[in-house]
């Protein structure tokens, strides 16, 4: 079977040419053509010699996902639809701001870790995507958005907040951060690429030796007793075991800042007392909050918070000298918000990977 290039990290990559009998250090040119100027094609790439080329054509492939459809919104946000296999798709969010493109990517397909008001968490557990799928999303993007007029790459920020827990993907994830790292790759500083977890502990502790990028945790809970129902997961890493992590994620982290994501459910998480109540269950953590309105789905049985309830709380915590912002939605008309990725795969249901850590 040939290789498929896309997803090697630069040392796996230098490996492979060597077992070709090949210069390791044409990893770099090779690396350039595929993630640069996004080149499939061998026989395009012009400065390897005719040698190399035709042993690449024999053994390898540059195999980027598929893409099914492309939606525009009228605020700017793009959403690609990349089938992986036959019955696999996932969705890639672009998110254009002032000054920054941040593209959300995905992880798995589905999530097995079932929390009570995410769609793809609904859905069930159905695989992990390989590096190749990972950063094809990337790829994707990149060439579907190309440059702006100053040259510059439309894509300065990735964060792994689409579909799946990164965290329970994680010798996939670790491997594409090195290539989103990478000079040669998509030269992404640590700060502009954040991965967000609902908490898997002892794969966090590994990331902040391995590849330690900025932090977003989900916290969605200033309890135990409410996080245990909202974020299944807390019944096997409880919040004060979480905070600890957190703390000594931040001593290898690139940016001095955790950043707390927070949906606001009407009437469950969203009251006066809880705001007070999360102030005090994150003080030993340096820390900044996102509030995210609820985006509803059928059947979720939960609620957007209104806007005075979301007034309220941004204000206790920001009284008590935290940063809190409130997310904006983006791409409603394309249902590409949070929690909303992909709402037509197939239900797989199976769960059997639930509270698993990476066996790797
Ligand atoms: N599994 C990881 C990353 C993917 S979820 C995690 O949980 O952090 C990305 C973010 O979207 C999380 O903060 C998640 O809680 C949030 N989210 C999930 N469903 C949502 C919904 N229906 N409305 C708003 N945000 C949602
Ligand atoms: Fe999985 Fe994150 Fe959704 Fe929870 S919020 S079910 S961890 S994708």
């Amino acid at each position: 079977m040939s290789t498929n290039l896309l997803g090697l990290n630069r040392e796996e990559l230098a490996r492979y040419l060597e077992g070709l009998g090949e210069k390791p250090f044409r990893s770099r040119q090779l690396m350039r053509w595929i993630h640069h100027f996004g080149e499939a094609d061998f026989g395009r790439m012009t400065d390897l010699a005719k040698s190399l080329r035709a042993l690449l054509e024999e053994h390898a492939v540059v195999e980027v996902p598929r893409l099914i459809s492309e939606q525009r919104s009228e605020d700017g946000t793009c959403k690609w639809l990349l089938e992986l296999s036959p019955g696999n798709a996932i969705e890639t969010v672009f998110i254009p701001e002032d000054g920054r493109g941040t593209l959300c990517i995905s992880s798995q397909v589905g999530c097995a870790l079932a929390c009570t008001f995410c769609s793809t968490g609904r859905q069930g557990f159905n695989r992990n995507l390989s590096t190749a799928e990972i950063v094809g999303q990337v790829w994707w993007a990149n060439q579907a958005l190309g440059h702006d007029p100053k040259g510059e790459r439309v894509i300065s920020n990735v964060v792994l907040m689409g579909m799946g827990e990164p965290l329970l993907n994680y010798e996939a994830v670790v491997k594409a951060l090195d290539i989103f790292l990478d000079d040669f790759g998509y030269g992404l500083s640590r700060r502009r690429v954040t991965l967000s977890t609902s908490g898997v502990l002892p794969a966090l502790d590994r990331l902040r030796e391995r590849a330690p990028v900025a932090l977003a945790v989900s916290l969605h809970a200033p309890n135990d007793a409410l996080r245990n129902e909202l974020v299944p997961i807390n019944q096997k890493y409880p919040i004060a075991e979480l905070m600890a992590a957190c703390r000594r994620y931040l001593e290898r982290a690139p940016r001095d800042f955790v950043t707390f994501e927070y949906v606001l459910l009407d009437g469950v998480n969203d009251t006066e007392a809880h705001a007070q109540e999360l102030v005090r269950c994150v003080a030993e953590v340096p820390c900044k909050f996102n509030l995210i309105p609820f985006n509803p789905f059928p059947n979720s049985g939960y609620r957007r918070s209104r806007p005075e309830a979301v007034r309220r709380f941004r204000d206790i915590l920001m009284q008590a000298g935290f940063v809190a912002t409130v997310r904006k939605t983006r791409g409603d008309d394309i249902d590409a918000a949070c929690g909303q990725l992909a709402g037509q795969v197939v239900d797989k249901s199976r769960r059997q990977q639930r509270f698993e850590t990476p066996s790797a």
